[in-house]
């Protein structure tokens, strides 16, 4: 017998740039406390209010490059002109600890959390999909955090990240920020095995 605590479980939460996966991040922070939420790194210039440490870690494209070359990322990916990835060290450390954790990523850093020795198998991979792609266009533009261009990218991206959905465990479709958050908190209260630590 050891006194060491039960891994806790990772979840992912994937979907398509613009489908609101930020907005249902926020409202679960408040709902589920408990859980423990990834900041990732990413080269991407700051929006107004984001807060590097907090949002994500705000870095060069060097210092970016750095990380990936030491073996410091657990999944990363080039997604609409910016480098984006999730810091391996402070997952594996909360996972010990026994906490569950939440990594809200693109869809091919899921499929690498997927394929990852260990982790993959066991990691609950959750597809936040929108009512529709015009649906998910409409609210892309209208957020208006990027420009144009970067606003294209991004619903190009969409048509091919929408395609990945039969890869997940779960869909939860967004309808409304309230039953979609209400949808991940009863996923979390699934029972599943833990994440397996080989
Ligand atoms: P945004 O620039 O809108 O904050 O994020 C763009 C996309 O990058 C979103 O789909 C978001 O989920 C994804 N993303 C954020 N952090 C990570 C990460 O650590 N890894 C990967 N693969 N994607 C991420």
């Amino acid at each position: 017998m050891t006194d060491e605590p039960q891994r806790g479980r990772l979840f992912v939460l994937s979907g398509p740039s613009g489908v609101g996966k930020s907005t249902v991040l926020a409202r679960l922070r408040r709902d589920v406390p408990q859980l423990w939420y990834s900041v990732s790194a990413t080269t991407r210039i700051p929006r107004p209010g984001e807060v590097d440490g907090v949002n994500y870690f705000f870095v060069s494209n060097n210092g970016f490059a750095d990380l990936v070359a030491d073996g410091k990322m657990l999944e990363h990916a080039f997604f609409a002109g910016n480098f984006y990835g999730t810091p391996s060290g402070p997952v594996e450390d909360h996972l010990a600890a026994g906490e569950d954790v939440l990594l809200e990523i693109d869809v091919q850093g899921a499929r690498q959390v997927r394929s990852a020795p260990g982790l993959g198998a066991e990691a609950v991979l959750v597809f936040l999909a929108p009512p529709s792609f015009d649906e998910l266009a409409r609210r892309l533009v209208g957020r208006g955090t990027e420009d144009e261009s970067a606003t294209a990218a991004r619903l190009a991206a969409a048509r091919d990240e929408l395609a990945a959905e039969p890869e997940f465990d779960h869909t939860l479709v967004n309808t409304s920020v309230e039953d979609a958050t209400a949808g991940l908190v009863a996923l979390l209260a699934e029972p599943c095995s833990p994440v397996s630590s080989g």
